[in-house]
């Protein structure tokens, strides 16, 4: 299953460079992960200071 980014989200940005396969955008206040891309690598919940990646 994709990684979703709940509304923890504080829109730092750090886990957009990290993403291999840029499936991270600026959304509607919080950070998106398009769920089409995402590869399951979990590099996005390793780098978020605040947890707000998770796999659904
Ligand atoms: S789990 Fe990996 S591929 Fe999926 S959005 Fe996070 S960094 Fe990108
Ligand atoms: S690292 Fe976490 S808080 Fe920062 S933009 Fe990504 S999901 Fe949001």
């Amino acid at each position: 299953m994709a990684y979703q980014i709940s509304d923890a989200c504080i829109a730092c940005g750090s886990c957009v460079e990290g993403c291999p396969v840029e499936a991270i955008s600026m959304g509607d206040g919080k950070y998106e992960i398009n769920e089409e891309l995402c590869v399951e690598c979990g590099a996005c919940e390793s780098v978020c200071p605040v947890g707000a990646p998770a796999q659904k």
